[in-house]
């Protein structure tokens, strides 16, 4: 960056992050589930602020925005999601559309710079009808029957009813042309407390990880909880709970340094007291950037099976529901976002992977990525209590700015 590049207004990017926090504000937080009211008040207020950035757009037939641009040259994507968890935190989202925003109303009327940065705004980026539905009907992967099946997970009612309620019905959805953009940047509050916790401004992200996801079935024998003997049980519930505990003892010698795993819903069948179940299943997640060690964790788990089948008394089955590739970010984009860590923010900057799914992965499958992410504050996401310091997000926004410049004139 010389005296003269032109630079992220940080009084700007605040007032923006802060009038998208007073719609639908809940707490310090906000609360805007995909289509609610103040979700598509967000948009309304995205879709009038392009022209500012020289761009033009609508929100699309699935709830997208894509500001485009007339200007000659190369053109960068560059956004996140508007919609929030449920009473959740202000700037999950809203903090990547705001610095697409800054670096298109930065670069795109300068006329020195090649090229323009494109904003785009990706519907239900969390998940309130489905995965990643937004960014993924841009890319292709969302069917009209995929849209017909979506349901509210917040309300009774279907994606096609949402969709009429906002008046979205009937509208074409925006789809990615082969070679319009040399890529794809999106910025995000870390969501953890690597960054807060070692002093640094930004992450530049490596890789986000691909979730495998598993059921475990136990089969005993359900009998009388008062009159079977506690020797000649087979408490399939019990294995369960042993298996548990098994995974957490041994996983830590097969993963690797950032591996983690998590158990979830846990079903006892049946689940009453008199009765000493004679099934029991869990879900069970395992989230990691490298499918080696995923292989590694996937053959103990199932030699873990084998060692509770051979006691005699239950038997288990592992069964794979959910495989999840990770996705590389660009190492172009990386070394770029690196470069104007350097320029902007006296080099406090170090790589790693996201351990939270985010558009990046899917726009990765159909163009270079990546990702750059800025403190959370005590590491706290999803929650409306979720906070970066402004002198950070001023900080993200003026690396995010001088990493767009620097993709543009390559
Ligand atoms: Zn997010």
């Amino acid at each position: 960056m010389t005296a003269q590049s032109p630079r992220a207004d940080g009084a700007r990017v605040l007032a923006d992050l802060n009038a998208l926090r007073a719609i639908g504000a809940y707490k310090t937080g906000v609360h805007k589930p995909t289509f609610s009211e103040p979700h598509l008040q967000s948009l309304q207020w995205l879709v009038q602020h392009l022209p500012d950035a020289g761009l033009t757009g609508e929100i699309d037939g699935i709830g997208n925005i894509i500001g485009v641009s007339t200007k000659p040259g190369p053109k960068l994507l560059a956004g996140s999601h508007l919609e929030s968890q449920n009473h959740a935190g202000w700037l999950d989202g809203p903090l990547g559309v705001v610095y697409a925003l800054e670096a298109a109303r930065v670069l795109n009327r300068e006329p020195d710079i090649k090229g323009a940065v494109e904003v785009a705004s990706w519907c239900d980026e969390e998940g309130h009808f489905g995965h990643f539905l937004g960014s993924r009907s841009y890319v292709g992967g969302v069917t009209d029957a995929d849209i017909d099946a979506a349901r509210d997970r917040n309300h009774d009612r279907s994606m096609r009813e949402a969709l009429r309620d906002v008046g979205l019905a009937g509208r074409a959805r925006a789809h990615y042309e082969r070679g319009r953009h040399i890529g794809y940047l999106e910025a995000h509050i870390e969501q953890g407390e690597a960054l807060e916790s070692s002093g640094l401004k930004i992450g530049v992200v490596t890789s986000i990880v691909g979730i495998w996801q598993y059921r475990i079935s136990f089969t005993g024998e359900q009998n009388h909880a008062g009159t079977t003997r506690m020797a000649i049980r087979k408490d399939a519930g019990l294995a369960l709970a042993k298996f548990c505990v098994a995974i957490d003892e041994r996983f830590p010698s097969a993963c690797g340094p950032r591996t983690v795993w998590t158990t979830g819903r846990i079903t006892l069948d049946p689940g009453a007291p008199s009765i000493i179940p004679g099934a029991a299943e869990m879900l069970f997640q395992i989230r990691d950037d490298d499918p080696a060690v995923i292989a590694r964790l996937e053959d103990l788990l199932h030699a873990m099976a084998t060692e509770v089948d051979k006691q005699g008394r239950c038997t288990v089955t592992v069964e794979r529901l959910r495989t999840g590739a990770p996705a590389m970010m660009d190492g172009a984009f990386q070394q770029a976002i690196e470069a104007a860590s350097t320029a902007c923010a006296g080099g406090k900057s170090q790589r790693m992977p996201s351990g939270a799914g985010h558009d990046a992965q899917i726009l990765a499958t159909v163009m270079p990525a990546g990702m750059l992410f800025v403190p959370s504050i005590g590491g706290i996401s999803h929650h409306w209590t979720e906070n970066t310091a402004d002198a950070d997000i001023v900080t993200g926004a003026e690396v995010f700015v001088e990493t767009c410049r620097r993709l543009l004139m390559r």
